[in-house]
């Protein structure tokens, strides 16, 4: 009676632990989220890594600089909406694009990528498009100083752009590999902003803390930093009222 207890018993916590594993291998698959609450629903933004985000409203679906060497698409919905910066390999994934796509999947772009997506639409900075009650603009994005060689910026301007997207009322900045030029650091009223942080592509902590001091975004995550140590920008941040999120986002 006792032994047959005790092998009950062993048996159960065998399969407590085995759920627990699959359970922890299943969450491993799908990247972190985190949510704002906005007068049109609850917004996901979750964090597939690197300069690759998917956000959520309602059960619509976009993706921002979808590419499959940043994490993993396997559990993730296809795609109603997606946003490509430029056409550098770490934002633009023509492979991925097709296998998110469905037929009503709106693609809009830089210049550049169009002739990667032809179906895709073109948007230059100042570019605006409603889709379902959200608000599509894109900014510009661009090096200043960190240039492949003198006159070549790793960005030139007015090639990349970022997106701003407003939903029921809040307004998300996912600025693209840019650097704290003088447009982002007038911009009003974002409520989220991803700053890029990897060098020597992008910008530095001290240059992310300038942009983020200069229009005060009121959640600011550092992404597509790289080897870029994040502890710098939560010091730098420190105290002005801007809430530093890092998630996993190297
Ligand atoms: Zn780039
Ligand atoms: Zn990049």
């Amino acid at each position: 009676m006792v032994n047959c207890l005790y092998i009950r018993s062993k048996r159960i916590i065998s399969t407590l632990i085995i759920a627990a594993m699959t359970f922890h291998a299943f969450s491993q698959d799908v990247p972190d989220y985190d949510k704002v609450s906005t007068s049109a629903g609850v917004v996901e933004m979750h964090f597939i890594g690197h300069g690759s985000l998917m956000f959520k409203v309602n059960g619509f679906v976009i993706y921002i600089d979808p590419v499959n060497s940043a994490g993993d698409y396997r559990f993730l919905p296809k795609a109603d909406i997606i946003l490509v910066t430029h056409e550098h390999g770490d934002h633009l994934d023509t492979g991925l694009i097709n296998d998110l796509k469905k037929q009503e999947t709106l693609l809009f772009c830089n210049e550049n990528s169009i002739s990667k997506v032809p179906w895709a639409m073109a948007m230059v900075a100042g570019d605006r498009q409603e889709i379902n009650n959200i608000i599509i603009e894109a900014a510009p994005a661009y090096n200043i100083v960190n240039v492949r060689a003198p006159g070549q910026p790793f960005h030139p301007i007015g090639a990349g752009i970022g997106f701003i997207l407003t939903i029921g009322g809040k307004r998300f900045y996912v600025a693209g590999d840019t650097e704290n030029t003088p447009e982002m650091k007038s911009l009003k009223n974002i409520t989220v902003a991803f700053l890029p942080m990897n060098l020597p592509y992008t910008m530095t902590p001290e240059m992310v803390a300038d942009a983020a001091i200069a229009f005060k975004p009121e959640i600011l995550y550092p992404y597509h930093y790289g080897e870029t140590n994040t502890d710098i920008i939560v010091k730098l941040l420190k105290d002005t009222g801007i809430t530093v999120r890092i998630r996993n986002l190297k």
